[in-house]
């Protein structure tokens, strides 16, 4: 008998900001019942909803039930800085490239996961704010940064990509600021609101017929037969086939021990800009821009129904547990301000409403893990820090996987070959820690 009792829960640090500044929601009931389904995804972030929309388009009728421990958004899925990358962007590597013709595969399947969004945006009637394909610029503060723009622009021409380096006038004309030399525009990306996202994928696929359940974490998965019983404080669904879309709590399952890097990265945003504000600031009502360095900072301007804020996204932090305290909070809101005064020092005294942190999941070897682990349970999990694309990528393999659909898409991205190990702790903590906090160091004026 296979029986799984699930280690730990999640715990979101901080606000989910993304989500505070959309108006208050009805969270879906908590599964108060045993029940039966066809079909059980556990997991309602990018994964785990792509997947329940694939599985309803390929299953019309079946009974398909989302569980979430915490309520849609709240989670990292909603607690993100909203790029869904469709180039590599490797953050272990100096300027986010690796190998031409793995970047060419990966950018395939990163655009295949980007048109599904689109589309179920489409579909879903979401309003440009929740989704736009309007491109990202890769923003260098130093000379360092531009150098590495530029040989991020020769991988690209490699790649038979396009995209346009910038210089700081037209980064100024922007941003508003002058804190950039240069910068480097790709078309491609899209931009999220990712609360705003999350919840209409979610409203949308319960349209369709799924039933989903908040706050109701699954506890336990034991194997009965050909069925899986999953439980949950308050209840229990009995299904076939199951999909685990938790990404790094995978491991609280049981799945990939020592295998899944735990980091945390972290985000702030501004009170609501004033008129005045915005006239001082200047530039365009909304962009978004990542760091020229990989552990620099991402900065984004909104403009929409939360009003005018800035964010400022820094600092990585590798967290075994997979929880951080409210100290760490803390010190973090200290780099968030230092960062902010360097860019926006012009505005004066805007204080952050908002700081926290969130999971990401890193394989040693930046791969994927999208698979049938045991008979009828499926994992789409380990986005690398790229879930916004990857997990939506993830969440629509797992679900054709699951279905016993063969095609390019689901060979590529479920054999991508195993995630390898991790050195054995405390050397793993000490060593990532290390190489993290170094790296920081060395981006100097682009963190
Ligand atoms: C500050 C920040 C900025 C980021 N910026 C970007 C970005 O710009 N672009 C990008 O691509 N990525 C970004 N990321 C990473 C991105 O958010 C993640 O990679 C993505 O959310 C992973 O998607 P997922 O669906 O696999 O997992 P998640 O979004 O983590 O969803 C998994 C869900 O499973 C639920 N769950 C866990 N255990 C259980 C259980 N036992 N029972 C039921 N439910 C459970 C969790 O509550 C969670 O909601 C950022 C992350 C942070 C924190």
């Amino acid at each position: 008998m296979v029986m799984i009792k699930v280690k730990k829960l999640p715990h979101d640090a901080g606000p989910a900001a993304w989500n505070s500044i959309l108006a208050n929601r009805i969270a879906a009931p908590a599964l108060a019942e045993r029940r039966n389904a066809d079909w059980l995804i556990i997991g309602a972030g990018f994964a785990g909803l792509a997947a329940a929309r694939r599985l309803r388009e390929l299953h019309p009728v079946d009974r398909i039930v989302l569980v979430e421990a915490s309520t849609v958004a709240d989670g990292p899925a909603g607690r993100n800085s909203g790029f869904m990358i469709d180039l590599p962007h490797d953050l272990s590597s100096d300027d986010y490239g690796g190998a031409v013709d793995a970047d060419r595969q990966q950018t395939v399947v990163n655009r295949a996961a980007i048109k599904f969004a689109e589309n179920t945006a489409k579909d879903f009637g979401l309003n440009e704010e929740a989704l736009v394909v309007s491109g990202k610029i890769n923003a260098a503060a130093t000379s360092n940064g531009l150098a590495n723009n530029r040989d991020y622009a020769a991988h690209l021409t490699t790649m038979q990509e396009s995209h346009e380096l910038l210089d700081a006038a037209q980064m100024k004309s922007i941003t508003g600021i002058d804190y950039y030399q240069g910068g480097l525009f790709t078309p491609g990306t899209a931009m999220l609101q990712p609360a705003l996202y999350i919840r209409g994928m979610a409203d949308g696929v319960v349209r369709m017929g799924v039933d989903l359940y908040e706050k109701s974490p699954v506890v336990s998965l034991q194997l009965a037969g050909t069925d899986w019983i999953a439980k949950t404080p308050s209840g229990a669904i009995t299904a076939p086939r199951v999909i685990l879309a938790v990404n790094g709590h995978a491991e609280s399952f049981g799945f990939y021990q020592r295998k899944l890097m735990h980091v945390f990265t972290y985000g702030s945003m501004t009170r609501r800009l004033c008129a005045d504000d915005v006239k001082r600031l200047g530039g365009e009502a909304r962009w978004g821009i990542t760091p020229a360095d990989p552990m620099g900072t991402t900065v984004r301007r909104l403009s929409g129904i939360g009003g005018d804020r800035l964010i400022i996204r820094n600092r990585f932090t590798y967290n075994p547990s997979m929880e951080v305290t409210s100290n760490r909070l803390d010190r973090v809101a200290l780099s968030h301000n230092q960062a902010f005064k360097a860019r926006f020092n012009s505005l004066g005294d805007i204080p952050m409403e908002y700081t926290w942190g969130g999971r990401l999941c890193v394989s040693r070897n930046n791969v994927q893990a999208v698979e049938e682990v045991r008979p009828g349970l499926f994992t789409a999990v380990c986005q690398n820090g790229l879930g916004a694309a990857k997990g939506t990528l993830g969440g629509m393999v797992v679900a054709e996987l699951a279905s016993g659909y063969s095609s390019e898409l689901v060979r590529q991205v479920s054999g991508q070959g195993g995630l390898k190990s991790l050195p054995p702790e405390p050397i793993a903590w000490v060593g990532a820690n290390a190489i993290i906090r170094w790296d920081e160091f060395q981006a100097g004026r682009e963190l």
